[in-house]
């Protein structure tokens, strides 16, 4: 039934890249065939879930959404993509992004934009737009995304779906083709908050194959979205997320969703995050310097695209114009700005300073948790806006992740789920939760509640 929805409407959504047709047929026989012989199914046995084209995928192509990568089909799965196989999972194909996950509207897409199910004109958001807008055309019932700045919490604002970063460190990264490696988190994206806890029980825990993997049990996401109650539950109104720049019908879901905790038992009250309003600056600084190291791997010599291999240059040259021709406009600022930022003279200056804003964005939250549970704020300062608009203007791209990067600097949970429509255009507004590193659960037991 999900393969019939997308060769219905994805020629309009554009949320796939890939869709593996035969793959996804064999692996539901598969668990047609163990239910038939009475073996023990996995949890998730049967459900079709859209992958972003960031997670390698054994002889399917992964591309992350660049000509760099077009046509290699990686020897191996990623953890996550393994943990879906073994939990079941019926992997439909994979989903469109912004390049290397660098956006907020998945227009850097080097295959085309996506369009948002709402409003086919608009962006779904970025940079994991394929994976949510899969849910929101109802081509798949769960998805997966990364988010290094938002990228999972800011599409599923934009589409009215759910979406989570679970704490850094609570997804193994082994196989997430690398943006900016301290930042970088998969997660679940579903169309509820029980969906999402299910499938974040299924892809979270300790990897030996990710350094950075927490080797600590996975709070019980999954009990805690089935308990949805948040009685004496003390949360706190991050007072930096309003003002210029926010939408009145954004503000107006997002004050109805404070008094509607009010009203179901939390004590809500307003904290002060002085260092948030310095996040995105510092991060700008911080991802694009580990993009810069990171996408050195791609040399021409060892994946992918190949340009002006004729046997007449050197290496040197034949990366030099495969990176030209490969890499999309936004890859190659971020590549530039980040090479300054740490090349010598320059590091203290902007990579140090940025670190140091890291961590006085780090203590703000750790002293916002000694008096609340969890912290709300709208997801995004908008709502989805019309394709274009903003991509020519890097800074009002930018803009769109105001409230979910401070989470991606400190490495704690956050949840974006929906909280209506914005009067104003009848768009989708997301609320979004946040909670300490490792407690995961609470985002759950939150949104279960309001959802
Ligand atoms: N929009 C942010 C960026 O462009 C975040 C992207 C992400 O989370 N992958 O870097």
């Amino acid at each position: 039934a999900h393969l019939a929805r997308i060769a219905a409407v994805d020629e309009k959504v554009h949320a796939f890249l890939h869709v593996d047709r035969e793959g996804a047929l064999a692996q539901a026989r598969a668990v047609d065939e163990k239910r038939a012989r009475g073996e023990e199914l996995g949890p998730l046995a049967g459900v079709p879930l859209a992958l972003k084209d960031i997670f390698t995928t054994e002889g399917i192509p992964t591309t992350v959404g660049s000509k760099i990568l077009e046509n290699w089909i990686p020897p191996y799965d990623a953890t996550v993509t393994k943990r879906l196989k073994d939990a079941d999972v019926v992997i439909l194909g994979k989903t469109n992004m912004d390049e290397f996950a660098m956006g907020s509207s998945t227009e850097n897409s080097a295959f085309g934009p996506t369009g948002n199910p709402w409003d086919l004109t608009r962006i779904p958001g970025g940079s994991g737009g394929g994976s949510s807008a899969s849910l929101a055309a109802f081509e798949a019932p769960l998805a997966l995304g990364t988010d290094t700045g938002g990228s999972i919490r800011q599409p599923a604002a934009m589409t009215a779906t759910v979406g989570v970063k679970p704490t850094y460190g609570g997804v193994s990264r082994y196989g997430m083709v690398a943006f900016s490696s301290s930042l970088d988190q998969g997660g679940p994206c579903a169309r509820t908050v029980l969906d999402a806890a299910l499938l974040h029980a299924v892809i979270a825990g300790h990897d030996p194959l990710d350094s950075t993997s927490i080797d600590q049990p996975v709070p019980d996401v999954v009990a805690a979205a089935r308990q949805g109650d948040v009685t004496g539950l003390r949360v706190g109104v991050v007072k930096e997320f309003r003002g210029e720049g926010y939408q009145a019908g954004v503000m107006q879901r997002f004050d109805e969703s404070v008094e509607l905790l009010r009203e179901l038992g939390a004590e809500v009250v307003e904290v002060s995050c002085p260092s948030f309003t310095k996040a995105l600056a510092a991060y700008y600084l911080i991802a694009p310097s580990e993009c810069s190291s990171n996408l050195a791997r791609f040399d021409a010599m060892r994946y992918g695209l190949r340009v002006g291999d004729d046997g007449s240059r050197g290496a040197e040259e034949v990366t030099a114009l495969t990176r030209e021709a490969g890499f999309g406009d936004e890859v190659k600022r971020r590549v530039m700005l980040g090479t300054y930022a740490l090349s010598s003279g320059y590091y203290d200056a902007y990579y140090g300073s940025a670190q140091k804003v890291r961590t006085l964005i780090t203590r703000d939250f750790g002293k916002a948790f000694e008096s609340v549970d969890v912290l709300i704020s709208p997801t995004t300062p908008t709502t989805a806006f019309p394709i274009g608009e903003r991509a020519d203007d890097p800074m009002a791209m930018y803009l769109a992740d105001l409230c979910t990067i401070p989470s991606n600097l400190a490495g704690n949970a956050a949840m974006s789920l929906p909280c209506g429509l914005a009067p104003e255009d009848g768009l989708p507004v997301g609320l979004q939760i946040i909670a300490p590193a490792m407690a995961d659960d609470r985002l759950y037991r939150v949104g279960a509640a309001i959802e």
